[in-house]
C-alpha cells in the first residue's frame, strides 16, 4: 500500500458525493433503492467507526422529472427548478426512512454558490455544518436549485462538494461517479485510454485529458467538473478520490487506503510550510 492511500485511513471528516445517475436505474429512471439502502449502511458504518460523515446527493431534478412523468429531461431553468422542488421532498424522504433503520439523524442543507459568497451566510452555514456534526447528524446536502438562478448556480454537485469541503475543513471527499476513476482520454471511445490511480499535481496536460466525459445523460458533472472539483478540494487542504459509485463498498475500500478510483492528493501548504517558503 502506497503512503499516499496509507494516509486515508486516518480522515476523520469525509464526504461522499453521490451522483443522479448513480442514484436511479438508467432503464427507468427510478430510484435505485437497494442502492440507496447499500450506500445508506456504508455511511452508517462509516460513522459508527468515529468518522464524521457528510453526503452531498443529487438526484432532485431526476426524480422530480421522473414524478412529474416528463418524457425528457428538462430545459429551461424554470422547468428543472420545478423538477428539483418536486424531487428533493421525494429525495430526503427517502433518505430519511432508509436512515431511519439504522437509527441515524440526518440533515437536510440546500445551499447556493450566494451562500458561500456572502460572508454572513457563509458563516452560518459553516457553524450549522459544525454543530450538527457535533450533534452526530449526517447531513444531506444539494444544492438549493429551486432559488438557483444561472448567474448563481454551482451547476453540479462536484464543484459544490468541494466547495463544501473547503467550509467545513473536511480532509476526504469521494465523488462517486458512473465510471472507474479518470483516465488518460475517454474510455467510451479510446480504447487505449489508461487509468491514472494517482494525481499529485493537477497540470494543464490533466486538465485537457478530462474532456466532458462522463457517459450518462442524468447527471450534470463531466470529468471536467471533477477536475475542477479536485483543484478546489485539495487546495483547501482535503485529499479527493473518484470512484465508481456502482458498487458503494468501494467507500470503505478507499477508507481502508485500498488502491480503488483516482486518488488526487492534496497540496494545502501548511504553517510550517509557509515559513520554509518565505525563509
Ligand atoms: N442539484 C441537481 C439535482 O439534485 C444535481 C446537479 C448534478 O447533477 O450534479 O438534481
Amino acid at each position: 500500500m502506497d503512503s499516499f492511500r496509507e494516509k486515508l485511513k486516518d480522515k476523520k471528516k469525509i464526504i461522499v458525493k453521490i451522483g443522479s445517475s448513480s442514484l436511479t436505474h438508467p432503464e427507468t429512471g427510478n430510484l435505485n433503492l437497494s442502492k440507496m439502502e447499500k450506500l445508506v449502511r456504508v455511511l452508517c458504518d462509516l460513522k459508527n467507526s468515529g468518522k464524521d460523515v457528510i453526503l452531498v446527493s443529487s438526484g432532485a431534478i431526476a426524480v422530480g422529472k421522473k414524478s412529474l412523468e416528463l418524457a425528457e429531461r428538462p430545459k429551461s431553468l424554470a422547468q428543472k427548478q420545478a423538477c428539483a422542488a418536486v424531487g428533493q421532498g421525494f429525495l430526503i424522504m427517502t433518505y430519511q426512512k432508509i436512515f431511519a433503520e439504522y437509527n441515524q439523524r440526518i440533515a437536510q442543507i440546500l445551499i447556493t454558490k450566494y451562500t458561500m459568497i456572502n460572508e454572513v451566510s457563509r458563516v452560518n452555514a459553516e457553524n450549522t455544518f459544525d454543530e450538527l456534526l457535533g450533534m452526530g447528524v449526517i447531513p444531506v446536502v444539494n444544492e438549493n436549485d429551486t432559488i438557483s438562478t444561472d448567474e448563481i448556480q454551482f451547476g453540479d454537485n462536484d464543484k459544490l462538494s468541494a466547495i463544501v469541503a473547503a467550509l467545513i475543513g473536511a480532509d476526504l471527499l469521494i465523488l462517486l461517479s458512473d465510471i472507474d476513476g479518470m483516465y488518460t482520454d475517454d474510455p467510451n471511445t479510446n480504447p487505449d485510454a489508461k487509468f491514472i490511480d494517482l494525481v499529485t499535481n493537477i497540470d494543464e496536460n490533466l486538465v485537457s485529458m478530462g474532456k466532458g466525459s462522463s457517459a450518462s445523460n442524468v447527471g450534470t458533472g463531466g470529468m471536467s467538473a471533477k477536475i475542477m472539483a479536485a483543484r478546489i478540494a485539495t487546495k483547501a487542504g482535503a485529499d479527493m478520490v473518484i470512484a465508481n459509485g456502482n458498487d458503494v463498498g468501494n467507500i470503505l475500500r478507499i477508507v481502508n487506503g485500498e488502491n480503488v478510483g483516482t486518488l488526487f492528493t492534496q497540496h494545502k501548504m501548511s504553517d510550517f510550510d509557509i515559513i520554509r517558503a518565505l525563509k
